[in-house]
């Protein structure tokens, strides 16, 4: 195969990246069940960035995201946090470098009901036997908003709430990168919008990288970029999204009387 430079496909490269994912494949399942989830996707997530990641149901954005996490194993192709390949690491350094280097948010909260909102944030460093950053904590509590509300359990909380936590949960061990996977699913859209505010605020005062998912135009409109999957490739990408301008390319992506429930 003939590889020209690696800049052909991602553009910016080296210092500045929080993450990448190169020639990127995933197959689920063999023979009549074999499905491709990733085929050859290259995209680049520079530091201090907030990207959407977008398509329609089943085109990959999930996979793309646990492969990027070191949450699956990609079938073939390459994944760096910061300036670490991913691929062909052993479980325990995999395990170490998603507690350290890593945050997740899920659509479903994820927290764990016996511990309280505090627990939950410093559960994760609790685990690793890291000494929280006090001063740092404190900034996220602060940032989302939950001051009054730590010694609540997940079921004293409303939703967003409790998303909120998940948010902080994500950012108390000062990750190089957080990967939230439809954080606003199951959210209504006011409770939706602090969210996204608050990862707006982490990446403007924080300094935090976020890459999230989304189904909704105007969730994305609250990122720095917005990069299109479809069928398990990269179809397209640009800066400065509003709600107005990727909706216009997805209605392009994903012709009407399309349905985008899932059939698998
Ligand atoms: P999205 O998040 O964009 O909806 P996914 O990444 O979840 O898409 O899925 C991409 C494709 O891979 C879909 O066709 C889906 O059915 C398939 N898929 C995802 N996970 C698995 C799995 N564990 N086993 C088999 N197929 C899977
Ligand atoms: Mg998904």
């Amino acid at each position: 195969m003939n590889v020209t430079t690696a800049s052909t496909a991602t553009g910016r490269a080296g210092a500045g990246t929080a993450a990448r994912a190169t020639g990127l494949s995933k197959v689920h399942g063999e023979g009549e069940t074999r499905v491709v989830a990733l085929d050859d996707v290259n995209v680049v997530f520079g530091q201090g960035e907030f990207t959407a990641i977008m398509g329609p149901s089943g085109s990959g954005k999930s996979t793309l995201m646990h492969c990027l996490a070191g949450l699956d194993t990609a079938t073939s192709g390459s994944v760096t946090i910061g300036d670490t390949e991913l691929v062909g690491l052993r479980d325990r350094q995999l395990t170490r470098l998603r507690r350290e280097r890593i945050g997740f948010v899920f659509q479903a909260f994820n927290l764990l009901p016996t511990l309280s909102a505090l627990e939950n944030i410093t559960l994760p460093l609790d685990i690793a036997g890291r000494r929280p950053d006090e001063q740092w904590i404190a900034r996220v509590i602060d940032a989302v908003g939950l001051a009054g509300r730590l010694a609540h359990r997940p079921s004293q909380l409303s939703g967003g709430q409790q998303q909120r936590v998940a948010c902080a949960r994500a950012l108390a061990s000062k990750p190089g990168i957080v990967f939230a996977d439809e954080p606003t699913g199951n959210l209504d859209s006011r409770t939706g919008a602090e969210i996204l505010g608050f990862l707006r605020t982490s990446v403007d005062e924080l300094g935090q990288t976020v890459v999230m998912v989304t189904h909704d135009p105007v969730a994305a409109g609250y990122a720095d970029r917005v990069v299109f999957l479809a069928d398990g490739r990269v179809v397209d990408e640009f800066r400065l999204p509003t709600a107005d301008t990727v909706l216009d390319r997805m209605r392009r992506l994903e012709p009407a009387g399309r349905t985008t429930r899932r059939t698998t």
